[in-house]
C-alpha cells in the first residue's frame, strides 16, 4: 500500500464511500484512511464544533477496553485518555421490592485482573476527535451537508448519488447511517423491530461526593436508573422509565428534577446539580436481516440498535468497524476487489454471530430488568445474588458483558491493521 497514498488523493473514484458521520462512520473512516485507502464520507449534518475548547455535554458512551483499541487505530488515544473516565467497578443496587432491604453487590475488574473494564467518555467529545482525525487525511473525502439518495451497483463498482446529484463510483458502500438507514432501505434490507414503549433520559450531573470511578446501576420499579463516572465529580445518567413517564419528567423545573433524581439516587452521590438539560430517547430493539446487498454492507445503528442497558451498542458498532475495515484492507493489499462478493460475504460471517447474540441478550436483559411482576423480580434478585457470590460465573458474566466470546480481530486485541 505504500506510495498508494499520494496516487489516491488524485484518483476521483475512492476504494469505499460510507454513509453516516457519526461515530461509527467516522471511526471507519480514520482507521481506513490512515491505512492509505481512498475514502469518502457522506453526512446531512454540519461538522461538528472543534474540539479545543469543548465541554462534554448531552450523552456519553461506556467503552470496554477492546472498543478502546479500536479507537486507538483510529488515532485518538491521547483524547481518551483525556477526556475519559476510568471505569473501575460496577455496582448493581436492585431496589425493586420496597418491604425488602436493597441487594447492593460490586462487580470489580480487578476481580477478572483488570485495572479497569473501560472508559466512559462524552459523546460529543469522541465525535469531534474523529472528525478532527479523518479531516487531516489527504485521501478521505469529507461531504458535509449532504446525503445518499440512490445507488446502483454493477459488476465493477458501485455509482452512488448524493442529494445535490453529485455522483460517486465507489468499490463498495458502507451503510453507518443509523438507526433510519437510507442504505438500508435502498438496498432492501429488511429489519426485526422492537418498541419497548420505554424512553431513556440522560444527562450530565455534578455531585457533591466522589464517584470513586464506579458506575452504580438502580433496578427499581418502572427502570434501571444508572449513573456513570466521568472525569471530575461529574456522572452521566441513563435513567429508563415507560415513555410517557419519562416526557413527564423531563418537562419538570430544573430543581424539581435534580431533586427527583437525587431521591431515585437515594444520596449515593450526595447534593446533585444539572450540568447539561435533560434529553429523552426513545429505546427499540431492531436488527437487519441480513448485513449485506450488492457491492453493500451495513453496520453499527444501520443494522442494530438496542436498549442502553449494560452499554453494548456503539461497543458492538465498533466491532462492525474493526471487522470491516480488515476485511477492506486485506483485499487491497492483495490487489483484490474490495466490494466483491467474497470481502461483503467475509464480512457478514464474521459478524452475524456476535450481533444476533448481543441483540437477543440485551433484549432478554431489557424485558428482565424492567419487569415487575413479583416472580421476576424474586428471579432477578436471587440471580444477582448467585453471580455475585459463586466466582466462576461471576467471572463469566463479567467477561461476556465485556468483550465477545466470538469475533476478536486484530483491531480489538490491540493489533495493528
Ligand atoms: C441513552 C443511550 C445511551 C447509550 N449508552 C451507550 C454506552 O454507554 N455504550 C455504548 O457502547 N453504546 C451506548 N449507546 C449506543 C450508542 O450511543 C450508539 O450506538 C451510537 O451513538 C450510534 O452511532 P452510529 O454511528 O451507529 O449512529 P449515529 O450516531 O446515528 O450516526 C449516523 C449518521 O448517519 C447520518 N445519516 C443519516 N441519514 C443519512 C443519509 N441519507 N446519508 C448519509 N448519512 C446519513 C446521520 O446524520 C448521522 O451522523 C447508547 C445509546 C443511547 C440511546
Amino acid at each position: 500500500m505504500k506510495g498508494a497514498k499520494e496516487n489516491r488523493k488524485a484518483a476521483k473514484n475512492p476504494d469505499l464511500l460510507i454513509a453516516g458521520g457519526g461515530l461509527a462512520g467516522l471511526a471507519l473512516a480514520a482507521i481506513l484512511g490512515r491505512a492509505g485507502a481512498m475514502v469518502d464520507v457522506v453526512d446531512p449534518s454540519p461538522a461538528p464544533e472543534p474540539l479545543k475548547g469543548l465541554i462534554p455535554s448531552g450523552r456519553t458512551v461506556a467503552l470496554m477496553e477492546s472498543s478502546l483499541n479500536i479507537l486507538r487505530a483510529a488515532g485518538i488515544g491521547d483524547v481518551l485518555e483525556r477526556f475519559g473516565c476510568p471505569l473501575e467497578v460496577m455496582r448493581i443496587i436492585d431496589d425493586s421490592r420496597a418491604q425488602d432491604e436493597p441487594i447492593v453487590r460490586d462487580f470489580e475488574a480487578n476481580d477478572i485482573g483488570m485495572a479497569r473494564f473501560g472508559m466512559n467518555v462524552p459523546n460529543n467529545i469522541l465525535r469531534s476527535a474523529l472528525f478532527e482525525a479523518v479531516k487531516g487525511l489527504p485521501n478521505v473525502r469529507l461531504h458535509t451537508g449532504r446525503s445518499v439518495n440512490s445507488y446502483q451497483p454493477n459488476t465493477q463498482n458501485v455509482r452512488i448519488e448524493l442529494d445535490n446529484g453529485y455522483e460517486i463510483f465507489a468499490k463498495l458502500l458502507a451503510g453507518a447511517d443509523g438507526r433510519g438507514s437510507i442504505v438500508r432501505t435502498i438496498s432492501g434490507i429488511e429489519t426485526h423491530k422492537v418498541e419497548y414503549g420505554q424512553s431513556a433520559i440522560t444527562c450530565i450531573v455534578n455531585h457533591s461526593r466522589s464517584h470513586s470511578n464506579t458506575a452504580t446501576e438502580f433496578h427499581r420499579p418502572g427502570g434501571p436508573l444508572a449513573f456513570v463516572p466521568m472525569t471530575g465529580n461529574q456522572s452521566s445518567i441513563v435513567w429508563i422509565e415507560k415513555t410517557e413517564q419519562a416526557e413527564a419528567l423531563i418537562a419538570l423545573p430544573r430543581e424539581a428534577f435534580e431533586q427527583t433524581l437525587q431521591a431515585r439516587s437515594a444520596n449515593i452521590l450526595g447534593g446533585i446539580t444539572l450540568e447539561s438539560p435533560p434529553e429523552c430517547w426513545p429505546l427499540v430493539s431492531l436488527r437487519a436481516r441480513s448485513l449485506k446487498a450488492e457491492r453493500t454492507v451495513i453496520l453499527a445503528e444501520a443494522a442494530h440498535v438496542m436498549s442502553p442497558i449494560t452499554a453494548q451498542g456503539l461497543n458492538l458498532s465498533l466491532r462492525d468497524v474493526a471487522a470491516l475495515a480488515e476485511t477492506v484492507i486485506d483485499h487491497l493489499r492483495l490487489g483484490l476487489d474490495p466490494g466483491a462478493e467474497s470481502a461483503i460475504r467475509t464480512f457478514e460471517k464474521r459478524r452475524t454471530p456476535d450481533v444476533f447474540s448481543r441483540v437477543a441478550w440485551v433484549d432478554f436483559l431489557n424485558r428482565i430488568v424492567a419487569d415487575d411482576k413479583e416472580p421476576v423480580k424474586d428471579l432477578r434478585r436471587a440471580g444477582l445474588k448467585a453471580v455475585s457470590r459463586i466466582a466462576p460465573l461471576r467471572h463469566v458474566a463479567m467477561r461476556y458483558a465485556l468483550a465477545p466470546s466470538v469475533d476478536e480481530g486484530r483491531l480489538a486485541q490491540g493489533l495493528p491493521l
